[in-house]
């Protein structure tokens, strides 16, 4: 068993916030680190047997793909993809022009949002939107209205702790779906493994391909840049209004800043992704009902175009409102696609779900603790790789891991969370 202090400096970390809602917020707190990482620390001693069920559900200890049971007759397994129904794989968007225009590619998942809220499946949704106050963060959000869904629609690349009053919210007692990343998902679905409320009352879990959650300070050095102190924001928008559109920066004294995505993203080396998400053995989703994801052909926009998902239902809640959404008129579907279209769309996953298995054997090598993957096929994806590939991404692991470079220094309880506007308001 681990302890919260183990799997922060582990580098198995992603900030997800579910430990603090297991132990309970007089037990663990979290802070945003000097990095820009979101984090938790125990301000008091974790009861043995809330640390046990952190252990079973964290995403940085336990990593599983869907539960069998979960998924519908006709469901294919891809190597790389995972199960989805071939027939509803599908080129799509929200019908609403407006929600395809504000959401972060074709508005996919939160049109399905508004749709389980409309329709009365579900009475929450529990999602992340940037923070009135401070909009460079991100903060848990649960929308009990199509248009509080709206207002929190697009891609937050920076820490967001989507989980941490999980249980305040299923404590509602209400019918809940809940959107964020692949992480996140199978969080929930390990903890509704464990409890029961989770169990009855998250009635839907959708997601995002995800190529890794960023530092907020590639975020804060993106201010830097334009000159802009935190505190002077009125408004940080990675994408969305448009697909991609814009990284729009916004000033409460009016100034207005646009980024290109290729400005904002071209250089991957500038991406300052967690550690926790290079050994990602499930970025794509594959504990979640529904994944809607990017479809540039080559994994990068050449422009603008008007929103378009990749969509792939997953089990049979997935595929039940898939289809009676595009039924409804929520969703518009463009044409049908392929797996071998998802490798078009995104190579980085393609190339990341081969390498996963050699880099958790290149930690434990290295005498890192790593998560327990189940159902994820990495290693058999991994033994059709090609000569030495392994080899090379084992090794690579390993060094890295014994520089240091995969782990990182433990969160401390005098870091806080939303003080660094002031911060950098004194810095400049
Ligand atoms: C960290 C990160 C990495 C990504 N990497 C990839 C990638 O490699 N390939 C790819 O195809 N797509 C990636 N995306 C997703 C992509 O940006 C689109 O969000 C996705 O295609 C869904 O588009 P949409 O129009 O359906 O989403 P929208 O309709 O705009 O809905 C997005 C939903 O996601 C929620 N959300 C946003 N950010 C977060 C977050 N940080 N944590 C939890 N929930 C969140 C919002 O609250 C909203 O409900 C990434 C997104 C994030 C946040
Ligand atoms: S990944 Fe989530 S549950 Fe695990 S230690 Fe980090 S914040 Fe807690
Ligand atoms: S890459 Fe994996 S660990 Fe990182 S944010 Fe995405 S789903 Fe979570």
């Amino acid at each position: 068993m681990l302890g919260i202090d183990e799997i922060v400096t582990g580098g198995l970390c992603i900030g997800c916030g579910l430990c603090k809602s297991v132990a309970g917020a007089e037990c663990i707190r979290m802070v945003t680190t000097p990095g820009g990482r979101e984090r938790p620390v125990a301000v008091r001693p974790i009861p043995d047997e809330a640390l046990a069920t952190i252990n079973a559900v964290c995403p940085g200890t336990q990593i599983e793909g869907a539960r069998p049971e979960t998924l519908p007759d006709d469901v294919e397994t891809d190597p790389i993809w995972g199960p989805a129904v071939p027939s509803t794989l599908a080129i799509a968007h929200a019908s609403d022009p407006v929600v395809r225009h504000r959401g972060a590619a074709g508005g996919v998942l939160t049109a399905l949002g508004q749709y389980l809220l409309r329709s009365g499946e579900v009475e929450l949704v529990l999602h992340v939107k940037a923070s009135p106050d401070a909009p460079l963060r991100s903060l848990a959000t649960v929308s009990e209205t199509p248009e509080a869904v709206l207002e929190a629609a697009a891609s937050r690349y920076g820490p967001a702790a989507v989980l941490e009053d999980l249980g305040g919210v299923l404590a509602r007692g209400r019918r809940l779906a809940v959107i964020a990343k692949p992480c996140d998902i199978g969080a929930v679905r390990r903890l509704a493994e464990v409890d029961d409320r989770a169990n009855e009352l998250v009635r839907h879990c959708l997601t995002l391909a995800c190529g890794g959650a960023s530092d907020l300070g590639k975020s804060l050095d993106v201010l830097d840049r334009l000159g802009v102190r935190e505190k002077d924001l009125r408004l940080f928008r990675y994408r969305g209004h448009g697909n991609p559109g814009p990284t729009r920066v916004e000033t409460k004294d009016g100034r207005r800043f646009d980024l290109t995505y290729q400005e904002m993203w071209g250089d991957e080396a500038g991406w300052r992704v967690q550690s926790r998400c290079k050994i990602c053995p499930d970025a794509i989703g594959e504990a979640a009902d529904l994944v809607s994801a990017d479809c540039w052909p080559g994994g990068a926009p050449e422009g603008e175009d008007e929103g378009f998902n990749a969509v792939l239902s997953r089990t049979r809640a997935g595929v039940r409102l898939f289809e009676r959404a595009v039924a409804d008129g929520a969703l518009t579907v463009v044409r049908a696609i392929g797996f071998r279209d998802m490798d078009l769309f995104q190579p980085h996953q393609v190339r990341k779900k081969r390498a996963v298995w050699a880099r958790l054997e290149g930690m434990r090598a290295a005498g890192m603790a790593v998560p327990k993957v189940q159902r994820l096929r990495i290693a058999e994806l991994a033994a059709g790789n090609d000569e030495g590939v392994n080899e090379e991404e084992m090794l690579g692991a390993q060094q890295r891991a014994s520089a240091g470079r995969l782990g990182e220094p433990p969160a401390g309880k005098g870091q806080v969370r939303e003080e660094r506007p002031e911060e950098k308001s004194a810095k400049s």
